[in-house]
């Protein structure tokens, strides 16, 4: 091989391996050229929720008080909960891909995010839940995307997930629902498994979206009446402060 070739071959070979990777925008697909999620100008839509918040359900607030005006006078049996995004575009439309659309891949930015969640507010779990679904609402969609999250989660934090409660009965989306309907609809849908594995424990319930937070609100209610030590919730966006269930 003369040295000609030699020079061509690296040429081909450091083109192929470096200079060619390409990344994707997950939001508008366009192409980038370096290691990120977002190209530059989707980047500056992302509504992070990172201003003031809610020193309870982290929800994004207006005005500078402890808590948002769902929150005041009536916490819920959720210790602290937590999200990195504000549900809003483009981050909702991805968490409906994600959710819906079999766009499983966003596990890994999603998880990620979670991740700086879990890290920047001290969580220290003994180990993670996710909301469950019942057995025919998994199959019919083929996966739980919490389920996908709290694995890659757990990947990322080392804290193990120990899925300690399962959902036995099928219920209707709690947005749907007045105050009433909704208990009534969350009413015995979710059984602590093994109590013996919760008590005294610190749990954190890994899920994608807290619309009415009353789904992990009713699974905290179920793992303390268990004996667990504290439970707290975070997902990856909320949605600004709404009428308590
Ligand atoms: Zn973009
Ligand atoms: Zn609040």
């Amino acid at each position: 091989m003369n040295l000609r070739s030699v020079i061509k071959k690296l040429k081909d070979l450091f083109s192929n391996s470096l200079f060619n990777v390409k990344w994707k925008c997950l939001n508008c697909g366009k192409e980038i050229f370096e290691e990120k999620a977002f190209c530059e100008k989707c980047y500056e839509k992302l509504p992070f929720n990172d201003k003031i918040i809610c020193a309870h359900c982290g929800r994004q607030v207006v005005a500078p008080e402890n808590y948002c005006t769902t929150c005041k006078g009536k916490l819920t049996s959720l210790d602290c909960c937590r999200s990195f995004f504000v549900y809003e575009k483009p981050i909702s439309t991805l968490i409906m891909r994600f959710k819906y659309g079999n766009h499983k891949y966003l596990v890994d930015y999603f998880a990620d995010c979670l991740s700086k969640i879990y890290f920047k507010y001290y969580f220290n779990a003994d180990f993670f839940v996710y909301v469950p679904m019942t057995a025919k609402s998994e199959k019919k969609r083929g996966y739980n995307q919490a389920k996908l999250l709290a694995e890659k989660l757990s990947q990322l934090t080392e804290v193990p997930v120990i899925q300690c409660i399962e959902k036995v009965k099928e219920t209707k989306r709690q947005a749907t629902l007045n105050r009433e309907q909704r208990l009534k609809n969350l009413k015995d849908a979710f059984r602590v498994i093994d109590k013996k594995v919760v008590k005294g424990k610190s749990i954190v319930i890994v899920d994608d979206v807290t619309t009415t937070g009353a789904t992990a609100n009713y699974i905290a209610v179920r793992l303390k009446k268990a004996g667990a030590k504290n439970v707290s919730l975070i997902t990856v966006a909320s949605t600004p402060p709404i009428d308590r269930y």
